[in-house]
């Protein structure tokens, strides 16, 4: 039985929904595309101009960039927030999203996407990655914080 859906979204462009009740803790889907290096991401992200300001990419703790523009699955429709309903975790190259709390059918489904991005953060950039999650604790970004 499919435990998820993607449909349109009131946060941003299409998003993903529970179709059942989603315990906290439970691996839902796994996050597909293919494996780049962080370069090569940002050359892709140039060509497609990432219109909408939907991101594609998940970013690896060992610098590569899975991009699900390239063979990816609903994942890539996520959305994200700042007090997301779920997490992302990595076991070796892959990524998968697990719940952090009970879900109940039709609500979306959020991660912290936490980008990081190399260089200076230009008006654009953070324009394209504007955060409007509406969380109390939105911190108004997509992007990681500084360190
Ligand atoms: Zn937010």
């Amino acid at each position: 039985m499919r435990r998820i859906v993607v449909r349109s979204s009131p946060v941003h462009g299409r998003g993903v929904f529970a179709l059942t009740r989603i315990r906290a803790g439970e691996k839902i889907l796994e996050y597909k595309g293919k494996l780049v290096s962080w370069q090569e991401a940002q050359r892709q992200y140039a060509r497609s101009a990432a219109e909408d300001g939907h991101t594609f990419f998940f970013d690896l703790d060992d610098g590569r960039v899975i991009d699900g523009a390239q063979g990816g699955n609903s994942a890539r429709w996520i959305n994200h927030s700042c007090a997301p309903n779920c997490e992302s975790e990595q076991e070796g190259s892959r990524v998968f999203i697990h719940a952090l709390r009970d879900i109940e059918p039709g609500s979306e489904v959020f991660i912290d996407y936490l980008l990081f991005v190399e260089g200076r953060q230009s008006a654009a950039l953070k324009q394209l990655y504007a955060c409007r999650c509406k969380a109390s604790q939105c911190r108004g970004t997509m992007l990681a914080p500084r360190r």
